[in-house]
């Protein structure tokens, strides 16, 4: 039976009532309902982020950590109230474990610079996962560069999954660091993390998870999933772009330089010689981005109450709707379909280019990302040179995918 014609029931999240919590979903766009399914690029935000945002502008702003007075306590508390709140939502054992930084990048730089490039000598191997996001890859290649250093790639099955028996093979006593992510931005396939930090730790070996696609699908017990280090992005967790967050086990993190000097990461400077603070402070040198802490709590908290298991349940069903819809669509290639996956939904269409698809979309005021997705080698992995991306979140509908599918059909007739 199509997928259109799903009998179903509709799953009990209200989803309406949802939508009305993110302004910008009630915008019209190419005078178009809006229809935002572009959400693994960066997901759209609830009033109550916006508000906690501006409400720091308007009646807190001061810099944290330095002042003696009102203000800067009641933005220092507030910062650091948000550390703790993320110490929770990753199940992290001490808020030292917690380091804010930009964003997914600039963790996984951190963990490059600070932990694998001390430690890499001539011969070591790093391993990766062939469906990870560039900034999963490079800053990996930048450090093996410097030190005669190669990375080794699990690779994947024609149906996304990351194929295990290679990856035990790849374990040596030449590995210093397994990294992978936790759900892949292309193929949307959830990867068996806990499994593959097990393995990996048999040998020694500490494990980092690239959670920018994972953390706004899935919960993650950090603790759980057994892994040294966690990052993710605000931005794709429906609060503000800028500031991120790594995760590091106390015991590694304690262990590693600073990552950037300047001021609030030291204990005491003089030209003789500086002393560097206590975990988290050490790794966040300079002014942070006190509003996005403030505007990623309220993001948590807006996760938290309408309750992840909840939200997930709904996108499940949807991506299952979703996936059945686009498979009616004539000469539609879907890229992923592990067993276990989020709302991510890669294609091409024999009859167009993936921009030509972006673009015709476009003009129905659909939202959708063309191109590698920062993920060449998985395009070459699939031997395309791109592909449309279709991405869900919980506030999305089947009559928003009942519109993809329509205006595919519409791209077929268009290059037909
Ligand atoms: N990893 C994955 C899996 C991603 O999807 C992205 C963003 N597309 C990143 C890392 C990088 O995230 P950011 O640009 O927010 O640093």
């Amino acid at each position: 039976m199509s997928a259109l014609a799903d009998p179903r029931p509709a799953s009990p999240l209200d989803v309406e009532r949802v939508r009305g919590d993110f302004p910008i979903l009630s915008r019209r766009v190419r005078n178009k309902p809006l229809v935002y399914l572009d959400n693994a690029a960066t997901a759209q935000k609830p009033q109550s982020v916006i508000d906690a945002v501006a409400a720091y502008y308007a009646a807190e702003n001061a810099n944290i950590h330095r002042g003696v007075h009102y203000l800067s306590q009641q933005a220092t508390f507030a910062y650091e109230r948000t550390r703790g709140r993320i110490r929770r939502f990753l199940n992290a054992a001490d808020n030292s474990e917690i380091i804010f930084v930009r964003g997914t990048t600039e963790g996984i730089n951190l963990v490059a610079h600070s932990f694998v490039r001390p430690r890499l000598v001539e011969g070591d191997e790093l391993i990766v996962t062939h469906m990870e996001h560039h900034s999963n890859i490079v800053p990996w290649q930048l450090v093996c560069a410097e030190r005669g250093a190669r990375l080794r790639v699990i690779p994947v099955d024609d149906a996304g999954e990351l194929v295990l028996e290679e990856y035990e093979k790849l374990l040596s006593p030449r590995t210093r660091l397994v990294a992978l992510t936790h759900a892949s931005n292309v193929l949307g396939t959830i990867n068996p993390v806990a499994q593959i930090a097990a393995l990996a730790h048999q040998h020694g070996v500490p494990v980092l998870v690239d959670g920018a696609q994972g953390l706004p699908h899935l919960p993650a017990d950090v603790r759980e999933l057994g892994c040294d280090f966690y990052v993710f992005s605000g931005h794709k967790l429906f609060g503000p772009t800028g500031i991120g967050v790594l995760y590091g086990r106390r015991e590694l993190l304690e262990a590693m330089p600073p990552y950037q000097g300047g001021g609030s990461m030291i204990q005491k400077v003089s030209f003789e010689g500086t002393t560097y603070a206590d975990l988290p402070n050490r790794f966040e040198a300079g002014t942070p981005h006190i509003a996005g802490a403030i505007g990623l709590e309220a993001a948590i908290d807006y996760l938290n109450q309408a309750g992840q298991e909840h939200l997930a349940a709904y996108e499940t069903e949807l991506l299952g709707y979703a996936t059945g819809a686009l498979s009616q669509v004539p000469g539609l290639r879907l890229f992923g379909t592990a067993r276990d996956r989020v709302g991510v939904l890669s294609f091409t269409l024999d009859s167009a280019h993936p921009h030509d698809i972006g673009t015709v979309l476009d003009s129905e005021g659909i939202a959708i990302r063309a191109g590698h997705h920062c993920a060449q080698p998985l395009m070459q992995r699939y031997g395309v040179p791109a592909m449309a991306r279709a991405s869900l979140a919980f506030y999305n509908t089947r009559e928003e995918i009942d519109a993809l599918a329509a205006a595919l059909h519409n791209v077929n007739e268009v290059f037909a």
